[in-house]
């Protein structure tokens, strides 16, 4: 049952005319999957109705054709033809008693409308403010276009009353909505009665707000997202501005939405940044207005959720990675099992699918965006099939996954490690600097498979074909990882980088507690976290450390985990030096060579040491032994053999999750021959 200290999270709320059953808010949160895929994130949402959340949003929404953020995949609602698919999304959320929300978004500033080739309005005229530098400007609101900006927002606003949401928020946070870029002098730079003064930037907030509730406000309750602070100084929004703003339209919305002014700041990962990480720019807030404040901050632990509403911070506890990585959390805080839920770890992998418009993927939730693909519930597993047993070599993140999986499933599982640790590369990587919460991978799993009857755990196991042959377990999924690369082959060298007497460390190396001392390179070539992370871990233990790679970035992916200002600005405070657009060529004794990517002008640098962060080669030798002793199969009872996670193709730890779970939905199942494993929507074709 249910801890009575965690009572107060499930007091119903009044926002506007409606009441929430409860508090924990599913704050507006991209997937990559919008309009292209809307029964895939209707789905997802439905499964948040289902975990027990009381108001549950969708993404961003683009409001009007005129303002549109192509190439990022969120939803539209530009004309009646919208409405079906959102419609679909508003009546899924409500399945449980869930309110709906809709979050509307003009984009103005930031929409480059790449699509429709319409002329970019904003609210003063200037370059559009993307990832990307577009070479595009948009011109500046004349009178009528703000009058037709407002008629726009009321037909939306019936469009959304129509589809059947209960909630609209207002978009102004993240830099990404109008009524930001209207607040903001940053982005408002206005001479007449919409600019200037803080009473004349909020104008156009509280003429839609006004016309929003005549048209639909006495059924839908109106909130408006806001941002703590621009964190750009006295030209941007700040939080001080930000007070003063609530405190002059302290009753404008039903709710105040609170959220940090770019979404760097507000998606900041567990590397950077703790949990309730804005709470000092919160604290107060509340006092301004009578009516309830939702604010973020990665929240996973009901303590603190608890802790925030009864120290008046805030009335609502607004989740969106923690939502993902969980969406039955509220439902485990109320039926007593806190040490079921999975936390967020803060890796922001679940950015990563809007980012490069794919569809998101979560390192903990291997079910998000997979609820209507492919019918995965996070919480309930297929029936058992025909077989009764599985044997998963490594306890990595992809065999832990497997063997929790299976379990629930039925079967009885035997999980073999070859070490003394459940998490494999988890395990080392949470010891790095800045890590530590990526270790929830493993904890939650180890926790779930201790509480297992049929999974049994063998350290110390590390097995060759021989003892596998001798076991006679039915079922075999390998996943023995991978391991770094010593020679430097990755993406700029294809053979082994010629080394004359360099010492040279791996990550592996590094993780394993053997360091280079003195002058340090780290040539990354991988372009994810490691490297950086390596070059952080160096300079705390005292090296004179360099960064070299082939990139214009330091840790270039990281662009789109949100990471790659935080980790610039990191290293170049820990003293590392950074060279980019620059490969490695060559090492000899106590010196390397490094050449320009673009000239191919060379130049020689003495070094003591180098870490190679390159590529990972799977450890897939167990495999291919195994499948060498095919014929064998039958008389040890063998049905299959399987290759999962980093074994079968190194990549991020969410991929290694992933390939586990999938392999316990998948095991004793039809084989579907060339059909496609998921379920996908296709756009009806017009006359
Ligand atoms: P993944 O990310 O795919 O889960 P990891 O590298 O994190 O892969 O984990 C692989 C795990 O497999 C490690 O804990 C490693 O010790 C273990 N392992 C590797 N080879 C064997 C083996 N032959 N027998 C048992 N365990 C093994
Ligand atoms: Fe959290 Fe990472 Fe999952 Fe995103 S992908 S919800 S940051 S665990």
């Amino acid at each position: 049952m249910r801890d009575p200290r965690y009572d107060i999270l499930f007091q119903p709320q009044q926002i506007g005319p409606l009441t929430a059953k409860n508090r924990f808010y599913q704050v507006p949160h991209c997937n990559g999957a919008g309009y292209r895929d809307p029964s895939a994130a209707a789905a997802m949402r439905g499964i948040k109705a289902e975990g027990g959340w009381g108001v549950i949003f969708t993404e961003q929404t683009e409001m009007h054709h005129t303002s549109e953020i192509t190439p990022f995949i969120e939803l539209r609602l530009w004309e009646d033809q919208d409405i079906p698919a959102i419609a679909k999304m508003a009546a899924a959320m409500k399945t449980h008693g869930g309110l709906a929300g809709i979050q509307l978004a003009y984009s103005g500033i930031n929409g480059p409308n790449f699509y429709t080739k319409e002329v970019p309005m904003a609210v003063s005229p200037g370059p559009i403010r993307t990832f990307t530098n577009d070479p595009v400007q948009a011109r500046g609101l004349d009178k009528t276009d703000i009058k037709n900006l407002r008629r726009w927002f009321v037909n939306a606003a019936k469009r959304s009353k129509l589809a059947g949401f209960d909630l609209i928020c207002l978009y102004g946070a993240h830099g990404f909505g109008i009524f930001q870029h209207f607040l903001s002098r940053a982005t408002n730079q206005r001479s007449d009665e919409y600019g200037g003064s803080l009473e004349n930037r909020s104008r156009f907030a509280r003429e839609v707000i006004a016309d929003m509730r005549d048209a639909v406000g006495d059924t839908m309750a109106l909130t408006m997202r806001v941002s703590l602070d621009e964190n750009i100084g006295n030209l941007g929004f700040s939080n001080a501005e930000l007070r003063d703003f609530i405190a002059m339209n302290g009753d404008l919305p039903d709710l105040w939405d609170l959220a940090q002014g770019t979404w760097e700041d507000c998606s900041g990962p567990s590397r950077f940044k703790e949990e309730a990480a804005q709470q000092t720019l919160v604290q107060g807030i509340r006092d301004l207005t009578t009516r309830p404040v939702v604010g973020v901050g990665r929240f996973t632990s009901p303590d603190v959720m608890a802790k925030m509403i009864r120290q008046g911070t805030l009335d609502f506890i607004g989740c969106a990675r923690p939502s993902i990585a969980d969406p039955f959390l509220p439902k485990k805080i109320e039926e007593g099992r806190i040490e079921d839920i999975r936390e967020c770890i803060g890796c922001n992998i679940c950015v990563t699918g809007d980012m490069t418009q794919s569809i998101s993927r979560c390192t903990q939730n291997p079910t998000f965006m997979e609820e209507w693909r492919k019918g995965w519930h996070p919480e309930r597993m297929n029936a058992k099939g025909a077989s009764q047993n599985v044997l998963i070599v490594g306890a990595g993140p992809a065999g832990l996954e497997a063997a929790r999986a299976l379990s629930l499933r039925g079967y009885d599982v035997a999980l073999a490690e070859a070490g003394t640790t459940l998490g494999g590369r988890v395990a080392k990587e949470r010891l790095l600097p800045g890590l530590s919460a990526w270790g929830r991978v493993a904890d939650y799993r180890a926790y779930q498979i201790s509480q297992r009857p049929n999974i049994e755990t063998y350290f110390d196991s590390r097995l060759s074909a021989d003892d596998i042959l001798a076991f006679g377990f039915q079922n075999i999924a390998i996943a023995t990882g991978a391991l770094w690369r010593a020679d430097g082959v990755a993406r700029m060298h294809v053979e082994a980088i010629p080394n004359s007497g360099m010492q040279v460390f791996t990550p592996d190396d590094l993780m394993a507690g053997r360091l280079p001392k003195g002058r340090v390179t780290v040539f990354d070539d991988d372009h994810y976290y490691m490297g950086g992370v390596l070059a952080e871990l160096l300079a705390q233990q005292g090296c004179d450390v360099t960064l070299i790679t082939p990139s214009a970035y330091v840790s270039d992916w990281t662009l789109n985990t949100l990471e790659q200002g935080a980790i610039h600005r990191r290293l170049a405070a820990a003293g590392v030096k950074i060279t980019l657009n620059t490969g490695l060529i060559s090492m000899q004794p106590q010196s390397i060579t490094t050449a320009c990517v673009y000239t191919g002008a060379e130049t020689q640098t003495e070094t003591d040491a180098v870490v190679m962060v390159a590529s990972r080669t799977s450890q897939d030798q167990l495999y291919r032994d195994l499948q060498a002793r095919a014929a064998d199969w039958a008389d040890a009872g063998i049905l299959s053999v399987k290759l999962i996670g980093d074994a079968n193709a190194p990549g991020p730890i969410a991929w290694a999750t992933y390939a586990g779970h999938r392999y316990a939905r998948e095991l004793d199942t039809p084989d579907i021959g060339d059909a496609l494993p998921f379920r996908r929507e296709v756009t009806a074709l017009q006359d």
